[in-house]
């Protein structure tokens, strides 16, 4: 799932409490309209109020699916690019060889990685984006969310997610699931956009994540200490992306973007996180 965002029309919304740590006093993070908010705690930026779960669900259409169908190729290359940068490739020769990809549109990563040697499983919220990787690529991909599937504990050596978990109303749910179904010592590798970064401290609301399809707008920080309390211990971080398409000329962009990559300071990040080998943690 990637910025693609839709008019909030009449949906109905509601005041929560910070979906990581759970404490009910936030501040709001920009003075707009668009209604994110700073815990009061732990930092993270959210929604707040947000949108029903089921109304979320209607969103993932077949417009949707046009949208990703349409970007498969440049989404396809991003993550590979970020798999390659994380060192993924490097290590896939000690891990299980059974991938898991979250929110895997129409599939085109996991039948990637099933042409190397994985058994391959996609989830997917928006149906028809799944129905055409199962029929056009020939991969297992479950209809619904990740808690639907119910995969069974320890069942993959590699879970992955990219611009997934920005869009869920309970990310610590999601990690505490990612957790009960890899093997220890299996590997978690999320993508999601840094309200660290460049482009997010340039552009404040005008920032192109910040947008009402974005329930969580995670740091480095925030990602990091959510992983870490579910368990995981997270052994890196790459990013890329300087200055988004069109906000500045293209020599200009090419330098921004070299730079943030080198210096880590990119507008999206992967991070690297592990289950432990023992039970603890
Ligand atoms: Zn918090």
């Amino acid at each position: 799932m990637k910025t693609f965002s839709m008019s909030p029309g009449e949906e109905k919304k509601r005041l929560i409490e910070c979906p990581v740590c759970g404490y009910p006093e936030s501040s709001p993070r920009w003075s707009g309209s668009m209604g994110f908010v700073t815990c009061g705690r732990c930092g993270l930026v959210y929604q707040n109020p947000q949108p029903m779960l089921e109304d979320l669900a209607q969103r993932y259409d077949d417009e949707y699916f046009e949208y990703e169908r349409e970007n498969e190729e440049n989404f396809f290359s991003l993550m590979l690019m970020g798999l390659e940068d994380i060192g993924f490739p490097e290590l896939a020769g000690d891990l299980p060889r059974s991938f898991l990809d979250v929110g895997c549109a129409t599939g085109k990563l996991i039948a990637h990685v099933k042409e190397l040697g994985f058994s391959e499983q996609g989830v997917e919220i928006c149906a028809p984006s799944a129905r055409y990787g199962i029929e056009k690529r020939g991969v297992s991909i479950f209809i619904g969310t990740l808690e639907e599937a119910a995969f069974r504990d320890e069942s993959f050596g590699v879970v992955h997610c990219s611009h997934l978990i920005e869009h869920l109303t309970d990310p610590a749910a999601f990690v505490d699931e990612v957790r009960r179904i890899l093997v220890p010592g299996g590997i978690f590798l999320v993508t999601t956009p840094d309200i660290q970064g460049m482009q997010a401290r340039l552009f404040g609301e005008g920032w192109r994540s910040a947008i009402h399809d974005h329930m969580v707008l995670f740091s480095r920080t925030t990602l990091r200490r959510l992983l870490e309390d579910k368990g995981f211990s997270v052994e890196k971080r790459r990013s890329w992306g300087g200055l988004a398409v069109g906000t500045a000329p293209a020599p200009l962009k090419r330098i921004a973007d070299r730079a943030c990559k080198f210096l880590n300071q990119g507008d999206v990040m992967i991070l690297l996180a592990r289950k432990p080998l023992s039970g603890e943690g």
